[in-house]
This record gives structure tokens, C-alpha cells and sequence, in this order.
């Protein structure tokens, strides 16, 4: 392995995110990385290798960032690769239908290195927009070499691969982006820095404006620290002035590099690509003409999202009701094997506790996950999410939050501790903690499930048109987790968390025709396993233990019945009861078992009944004293408490402080319980 890592040279891919570069790296080193439409969702580097004709290539996939000194984490990672990842060459991949933004990354990445090549990707979808890319004229005018490609395809990627093996003219950076006459100011300071591996002239630039983060990459990475040098601090201080002197703002450098960029990648972007003007508006111009319509957006939205639902509650029902027969049915046998030769109450805590608890939990959830992911990478893939976050955005700006909260509540739909990690993609840090804190309003995989045997229990009468009305209500607990996530943080950024929403653009990227394969790999392999997987390590363990609580009796009463009778007072005042309120403590480390418990609270502590659908849900749930205002309580309090121990766990290592876990416990719970209250004290 050693051996491969040194013979291999690294070749490292940056780009805007949504360009295809996920795609591109798959395609060369033909491994399966995520790819999807939001950016954010290529989590820290990833390493595959092309090999030819004995020779190797590390090739390196830094997340998607839109420049290498905005804040976000993503952000962050690419710079610093591009920075010090000692790559040979670097990859630049833009979108052939959005140049600019793509040359405006590829400046920045030539003024710290000329080892770069540019790759012109989505050429295809480009031409359907009747938009052509000279990439020889661009060649030339960027001096690098640039080759056009169809990653989807393939086409043009072995003139990539060419150009990767192939050995780079020597080339030097470019000379930054620098307001007239910062140059001279900097001159000195510059003089002293030549010889570091970055560019002398960038170098100072970014010591002169002094800006922390970067500042600190420099004294870490390189020993760069005006404060133990005192030379440098002394030319540090004299480019300073000197700038000052010149009526120009060290402060204001970056951003002024920044603006000059813009209108270089502009200018480039128009002259090296042609674009036909189509007669009318084109398919996609009208179709977001009603998807983003300021009236239609949300409602369109909402029916969306409904008819997902519905797909979701009316395809599972069957499947699971035959899952939990077929997976009870083999529990049977195998207690009829273990009965041979195990004692009776190794064979009921193999059976009655692990076994069951497993069958029930796989039961409810495979058939609605199975259904609602590749739904809902259908509508990831063919890049509706980011319209979602587009639609949400004026509603965000008056809870002084940032839209891009939106495409991190989408994220929590999934899971909420991706759904954390994924506010990384917000770059003001207020705004970043409103999206962690309400980010468990969204109900994640473990509660989705609880959320749709419920309503399917209680509000569908049978058939297409009870599922329909399950859908609705399911529909309406969403949104009302939406409305709560503005209400909170609203709430908040009034509050301990006030100040000005920041401005940021948010691109809509094309729409795409989704691979229905990867669709399926993705959704199914991915994440509909991998959430399977993680709720039976969790059920087979919390089986056990549920079991031997069950069957574990102190002064008489089995433990789990103690403390459904500890919990009956709170549980009732809530409209629930000691069982449901158990469930819920219990579910603390997976909200997968939270039903699972309720249940095996009722059935006299013994073991889990079997799933046969729900019908027999509602039966058993009824019997136990449950009415439809228990239900919708139970469905509130789902959707509305505090998050699992893997989220909290997540959040207290994003924001580095367990004040803020607790606050994201807290929120939600004070939400639920106002809200179950609300309801018992109505009906
Ligand atoms: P990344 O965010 O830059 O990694 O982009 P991805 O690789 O995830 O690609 C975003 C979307 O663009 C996916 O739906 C891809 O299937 C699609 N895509 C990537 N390259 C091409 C291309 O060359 N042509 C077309 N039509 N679609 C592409």
C-alpha cells in the first residue's frame, strides 16, 4: 500500500458545486462517490486513482466551494488543499452553462499556483442552451491548458486524462488580483517573503489585509507570524501604511481582489463563449417560472412533498405488513431450534427480545425508506431541492436566518446529525447556530417511520383514499415542523441570537435528467442500508435490554411496568400516557424503538406482538386506552421533542460547547409539550 502512495503523484479537483466533478472523478477512477445537487454534501477529500501504461495518478476530490475565501468549512478544506496539499497539478471544473462563476474560482486558484488545468464540464447541457465554449480561446487568453468535457458521457475525458499524465509547461501564478498601486506598497514585504512554497506577492497581500483565518493558516502551516518575526512585523506594519497612505484599505483587499476577479471572469466567460438566444423561454425558464412563482412556489411545494407522502404511506402499507409476517414467522423457527437444546429464557430474550424488536423495527421501516428515498433523490437528482431553498428564502430573511437553512432542513428529513453537519455550509456563525438549534424540527428517518405507522393506524380507513388522508395528515406534520422552524428561529434570531440576515446568492442550478440506476444504487445501497443498518444495531442491543426490563421484576412489578407507572402523571397531563412517555426516554439513543417500547409496554411486558399491519396496530393501541387525541399528541410529540443522542452528540462537536446541545434539546421538547398541551386542553 505504502508503495502505491509513493509512486502515485496527487492531482487535485476543485470546482463550484452542482458542476459535475463528483462525476468527472468518478468516472476516472471508477469509484462511487455521493453526489447530489446541493453543496456541502462532498464532506472532506476524497482519494481514488487512474493508472496508465504503468504510471499512477492520486487523484484527490476537495469538496465543492464557490470561492477559496468565503468561510464555510467546505470552503475551507479546498483552500487549504489547494494551498498545502502539495498537489502536482490542479483540476479546475466548471460548468459550460455558467462560466464566470467558474473562471472566478480558477483565478483565484492561478494566483496561488500555474499548475492548473481547466476542465469545461456539462458541455452537453450547455449546447441544449444553445451555448458554445472556445475553450482554445480561453486556453490562451488563461495560458493553461483547457479542455471541454461531458462527464455524464464520457466524452472528452480521455483529452483530460491525457493532460494528466502529460507533463504541465512550467507556468507561473498569476499576479494577484490587487488594486492599482498596492502592488508598490507591498513591494518590501514582498521582497522578504520569496522563497516560501506560496507566491511572494499573494503572501503579502493576505499578510497586509491581516485576515484571521488566513493569517493562521500562514503561522501554522508555514511559521509565517509577524508576532515572533520581528522583521516581518515591521514590513507588515510598513505595507500597511503605506496602503493607508495611498488612500487604499488593507482591510478592504480581499474584497476588492474579489470584485476585480468578477469582471476579469466575466469578461473572459463572454468572450469565449457564444450563445444563441432561443426565440421564446425555454423549457426551464418556464418551468421554474412556476416552481419559484412567489404564490405558486410553496403550495406547488407542499402538494409535492404530499404526493411523495402518499406514495410513501400507500406502497408500504402491503410490503410491511408481509415483512413483519414472513420476519415474525421465521422467529418462530427459530425458537423451534433453539427450543432443542437453550434454556427457556435464553430462547424468549433471543426470540421474545432481540429477534422481535429487530423484525419490527425492519418491518416498519425498509418498505416506506425503500419508497421515500429514491423519491426523494429523484427530486434531489433532477435538482428541485435547491428550489425548495430558493422558495424559503424571503421567509428565512424576515427570521433574520439564512436560506441556505432550507437546504439543511431537506438534509434533516434524512437525518438530522447530517442535517448539523450540513449547516457547515452557512457561513456566518449566528446564522449557522439557528439552522443547528432547529434543525430537529425536520423529522428524520427513526421518526418518520413511528409518524407514518401512526397516521396509517388512525387516519387511513383503507385503500388508496385512507392513504390519502394519512398522506394529508403527514403532510400537515410537516409543515408544521417547517412553521416551527421558522417560528424558533425567528424566536431566536430576536433574541440571544439577533442580528442581520447575510446576503448570499443562491444558484439554481439546471435541471437534470435523473439516472434512474443511480438513483436506485444511491438511494437504495446508500442510504436506505445504511439507515436500516444503523436501526438494527441499535433495536438488536435495546431488544435485549427492553426484554430483560420486561421480565425483570423488583418487589413484584417488572421494571419497565415501574416506570410506566413513574411516567403515568407526566404522560397523561400530555395527553399521553407512562408508556408512550417511556418510549420516548427510551428511544433516546434511536427514535427507531420508540414504538417498539409503547408496544411491548402493552403487551403485559412479555415480548413485542407481531406486525401484521394497521389495522392491528390501531386494535392494539385502541385497547390500551388510545383515542384519536392520543394519536395526534403521540404524532406532536414525535415530530416536536428532543433530538436523538447521535444528533446531540454531532452538535456539541459542531459548536464545540454542550450549552448548545442542550438548547437543541430543549427547543423542540418546550415545543412538544406546548403543543400536546395545547391539544389536550382543546379536546
Ligand atoms: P458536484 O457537486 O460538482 O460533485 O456535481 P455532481 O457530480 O454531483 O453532478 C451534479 C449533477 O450533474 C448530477 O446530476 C450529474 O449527473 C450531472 N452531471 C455531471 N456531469 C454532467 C455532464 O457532463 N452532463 C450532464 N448532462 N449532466 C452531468
Amino acid at each position: 500500500m505504502g508503495g502505491r502512495e509513493e509512486r502515485g503523484r496527487a492531482v487535485g479537483f476543485c470546482g463550484n458545486p452542482n458542476v459535475g466533478k463528483s462525476t468527472l472523478f468518478n468516472r476516472l477512477t471508477g469509484l462511487r462517490q455521493h453526489t447530489g445537487n446541493w453543496c456541502g454534501k462532498t464532506v472532506g477529500s476524497a482519494r481514488g486513482w487512474l493508472e496508465r501504461e504503468g504510471q499512477s495518478l492520486m487523484l484527490v476530490d476537495t469538496p465543492g466551494c464557490c470561492s477559496l475565501f468565503a468561510g464555510s468549512g467546505e470552503e475551507r478544506a479546498a483552500r487549504d488543499y489547494v494551498l498545502l496539499g502539495g498537489a502536482e497539478k490542479l483540476v479546475v471544473v466548471c460548468d459550460a452553462s455558467c462560466l464566470a462563476r467558474g473562471l472566478v474560482l480558477a483565478l483565484e486558484v492561478l494566483e496561488i499556483t500555474g499548475r492548473v488545468i481547466l476542465c469545461v464540464n456539462l458541455v452537453d447541457e450547455a449546447r441544449s442552451r444553445g451555448i458554445t465554449v472556445d475553450t482554445r480561446r480561453l486556453a490562451r487568453d488563461l495560458k493553461i491548458p483547457v479542455c471541454g468535457v461531458c462527464a455524464a458521457t464520457g466524452d472528452g475525458v480521455e483529452e483530460l486524462t491525457q493532460l494528466l499524465f502529460d507533463p504541465l509547461p512550467p507556468a507561473p501564478p498569476r499576479e494577484p488580483c490587487l488594486p492599482e498601486g498596492a502592488a508598490a506598497c507591498l513591494e518590501p514585504l514582498t521582497g522578504y517573503l520569496e522563497g516560501q512554497p506560496l507566491p511572494a506577492r499573494w503572501l503579502a497581500a493576505v499578510l497586509a489585509e491581516g485576515e484571521a483565518e488566513l493569517c493562521g493558516l500562514l503561522r501554522d502551516r508555514l511559521c509565517l507570524d509577524p508576532a515572533r518575526d520581528r522583521t516581518l512585523e515591521e514590513l507588515t506594519e510598513q505595507a500597511r501604511a503605506d496602503l493607508a497612505r495611498r488612500g487604499l484599505d488593507p482591510g478592504e483587499l480581499g474584497e476588492q481582489a474579489a470584485r476585480e476577479r468578477d469582471i476579469l471572469a466575466e469578461t473572459l466567460a463572454a468572450e469565449a463563449s457564444e450563445r444563441k438566444k432561443p426565440a421564446g423561454p425555454s423549457r426551464e425558464e418556464r418551468l421554474d417560472r412556476v416552481l419559484t412563482h412567489r404564490w405558486l412556489g410553496v403550495p406547488v411545494m407542499a402538494a409535492l412533498l404530499a404526493l411523495v407522502l402518499w406514495l410513501t404511506v400507500w406502497g408500504a402499507n402491503y410490503p410491511s405488513e408481509l415483512l413483519g409476517q414472513w420476519l415474525f414467522a421465521l422467529g418462530e423457527t427459530i425458537r423451534r431450534l433453539l427450543e432443542s437444546w437453550a434454556p427457556p429464557w435464553l430462547v424468549s430474550a433471543v426470540v421474545d427480545g432481540v429477534w422481535r424488536t429487530t423484525a419490527w423495527v425492519v418491518s416498519v421501516m425498509l418498505p416506506p425508506m425503500a419508497i421515500f428515498f429514491p423519491l426523494f433523490t429523484l427530486l434531489e437528482d433532477l435538482g428541485y431541492l435547491p428550489r425548495v431553498a430558493f422558495n424559503l428564502d424571503g421567509a428565512f430573511a424576515r427570521c433574520s436566518a439564512c436560506g441556505k437553512q432550507g437546504l439543511t432542513m431537506c438534509q434533516g428529513l434524512g437525518c438530522n446529525a447530517v442535517g448539523v453537519t450540513g449547516c457547515r455550509i452557512i457561513d456566518s456563525p449566528r446564522e449557522r447556530l439557528i439552522a443547528i438549534l432547529t434543525n430537529g424540527f425536520m423529522p428524520c428517518n427513526g421518526r418518520f417511520p413511528t409518524l407514518i405507522a401512526l397516521t396509517g393506524a388512525f387516519f387511513a380507513a383503507g385503500g388508496a383514499g385512507g392513504s390519502l388522508a394519512a398522506a394529508g395528515v403527514l403532510t400537515a406534520a410537516l409543515l408544521l415542523g417547517i412553521g416551527c422552524t421558522f417560528l424558533a428561529s425567528r424566536v431566536l434570531g430576536g433574541t440571544i441570537l439577533r442580528g442581520k440576515p447575510s446576503s448570499f446568492v443562491l444558484e439554481l442550478p439546471p435541471y437534470r435528467k435523473p439516472r434512474v440506476g443511480q438513483i436506485v444504487v444511491r438511494s437504495l445501497l446508500d442510504r436506505t442500508a445504511f439507515v436500516l443498518g444503523r436501526a438494527v444495531t441499535v433495536a438488536a442491543p435495546a431488544g435485549l435490554i427492553l426484554w430483560i426490563l420486561a421480565n425483570t421484576a423488583w418487589g413484584g412489578t417488572p421494571l419497565l411496568e415501574q416506570g410506566r407507572r413513574l411516567l403515568e402523571p407526566a404522560g397523561l397531563a400530555l395527553g399521553m400516557d407512562g408508556a408512550i412517555l417511556l418510549g420516548f426516554l427510551l428511544g433516546f439513543p434511536a427514535n427507531e424503538i420508540v414504538l417498539p417500547v409503547i408496544l411491548m409496554c402493552y403487551t403485559a411486558g412479555t415480548s413485542l406482538v407481531s406486525y401484521q399491519g394497521s389495522a392491528e396496530l390501531a386494535g392494539i393501541l385502541t385497547a390500551n386506552g388510545w383515542t384519536p387525541v392520543t394519536a395526534v399528541c403521540v404524532i406532536l410529540f414525535t415530530l416536536l421533542h428532543w433530538p436523538c443522542g447521535t444528533t446531540l452528540l454531532t452538535i456539541r462537536r459542531e459548536t464545540g460547547s454542550w450549552k448548545w446541545a442542550a438548547a437543541a434539546a430543549a427547543l423542540p421538547t418546550a415545543f412538544g409539550v406546548a403543543a400536546c398541551l395545547l391539544v389536550r386542553t382543546v379536546f
